[in-house]
């Protein structure tokens, strides 16, 4: 296995990529971004509320609670925290991107039929990366896209009884 750690300066309570609305600001001052309030609820509506939602749905949620804020530096304030490595999004199908924090970055399969979505551990994808990297050098990036295909319900309401096992 690859290790790969960095090193935390300062990080009062914990592990990995920031996991509070604090952390995260602190962050951003770090990479030299400037805290706004725009910044600031839109990093609460992130934490607070449930994942994989659309840079829309955000942006209603921010303007909910500051009126004035203009959708489009909602925008752009979500590219700066994607490239600060505070957020990231995924395409979980034909719908607009979602986001999430980096700090609970996972896999999505998403089923084709009925919508379903199932989050799943990165590793899930580890022989994959092993593989793409070895054979073809190449660094997949399992969170950014799902895998789409279908789940058991669909499938069994499709009835295709020559099903393997
Ligand atoms: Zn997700
Ligand atoms: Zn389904
Ligand atoms: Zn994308």
């Amino acid at each position: 296995m690859v290790g790969v750690s960095r090193s935390q300066p300062g990080s009062p309570e914990g592990a990995g990529p920031a996991a509070s609305v604090d952390e995260a600001l602190a962050l951003v001052r770090r990479h030299g971004g400037r805290v706004t309030s725009s910044r600031r609820l839109l990093l609460r509506a992130l934490f607070d509320g449930q994942r994989h939602r659309s840079a829309e749905e955000l942006a209603a949620e921010v303007q909910a609670q500051a009126p004035d804020v203009h959708p489009s530096t909602i925008y752009r304030n979500l590219d700066e925290l994607e490239r600060l490595g505070v957020i990231v999004h995924s395409h979980l199908g034909h719908g607009p991107a979602t986001y999430h924090l980096a700090s609970s970055a996972h896999g999505h399969l998403v089923c084709e039929g009925c919508g379903t979505m199932l989050e799943v551990p990165s590793d899930l994808f580890g022989e994959l990366a092993r593989r793409a990297d070895d054979q073809f050098d190449f660094v997949v990036d399992p969170h950014h896209f799902a895998v789409l295909g279908r789940c058991r319900t669909c499938r069994e309401q499709e009835g295709s009884g020559t099903d393997g096992g």
